[in-house]
């Protein structure tokens, strides 16, 4: 019995291996505008597979990164493709908070002398967390010119978490949330582990005053059809 019940055993544990060792996630990667790129990457979230936003913005001469992907793996693969189809060198990579879904690829980035962006509060919570830190960070606000492209990193308070920032790319009149924003059609708040619930609606407030009405508004995950802010306010209890 003794015997059968650790052949049992080997036997999980080699089944389980191969099944974490199946086909890594692939990023995918869609237009949004000209030069203004969307990709998902994936991950797996209580043993679903999560698709998450992120973003590409290919300036005269470089390419700036909004969120890394999930993993390593991905970070790879996001890299090649726009060495690939883009050839430009990434000026810098924004880190909007410090989860797995924004920084999860930073040790590849920084391996590859690629600067990383953060505000200070990330900083913080990526060390924490046992993520490496953001190269360059800030407090509030900061913007990246690139000619005619520029990149407002925002911090409106705390929300998904303490430290989620926002993101508005000129001149595209397009405001990125990530985890800030839920799509219009999610039906929850997602993982709020760490989320402020008193603070979000407020710091919501805080980001409409100073993006009053973009064009488009891209959440952390999901479709990015309009209702994002509104569905995200209505979640929150709010109304
Ligand atoms: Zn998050």
């Amino acid at each position: 019995m003794q015997k059968l019940l650790s052949t049992l055993l080997l036997l999980l544990i080699i089944v389980n291996c191969y099944a974490q060792e199946e086909v890594p996630f692939q990023i995918d990667v869609t237009e949004l505008d000209k030069g203004l790129l969307l990709y998902h990457s994936y991950g797996d979230y209580n043993g679903n597979k999560v698709s998450a936003n992120g973003m590409v913005v290919v300036t005269k001469d470089s390419v700036v990164i909004i969120d890394s992907p999930w993993d390593n793996e991905q970070t790879v693969q996001l890299l090649d493709w726009i060495e690939t189809e883009i050839s430009k060198p990434i000026a810098a990579v924004v880190i909007t908070h410090a989860h797995s879904d924004r920084i999860g690829g930073i040790s590849v980035l920084h391996e590859r002398n690629i600067k990383t962006v953060s505000s200070q509060l990330t900083k913080v919570y990526a060390l924490k967390r046992g993520f490496e830190a953001p190269t360059k960070v800030f407090h509030k606000e900061i913007t990246l010119n690139f000619g005619d492209h520029s990149i407002r990193v925002f911090y409106p308070g705390a929300g998904h978490t303490v430290d989620n920032t926002i993101v508005y790319i000129s001149p595209y009149d397009v405001l990125y949330g990530g985890c800030f924003i839920k799509s219009s059609s999610s039906t929850n708040l997602g993982n709020t582990e760490d989320a402020d619930l008193d603070s979000w609606g407020k710091s919501i407030e805080n980001m409409q005053k100073h993006f009053p009405s973009p064009k488009i508004v891209v959440p952390g995950h999901g479709n990015y059809d309009p209702g994002a802010v509104e569905n995200t306010i209505e979640l929150l209890g709010y109304k």
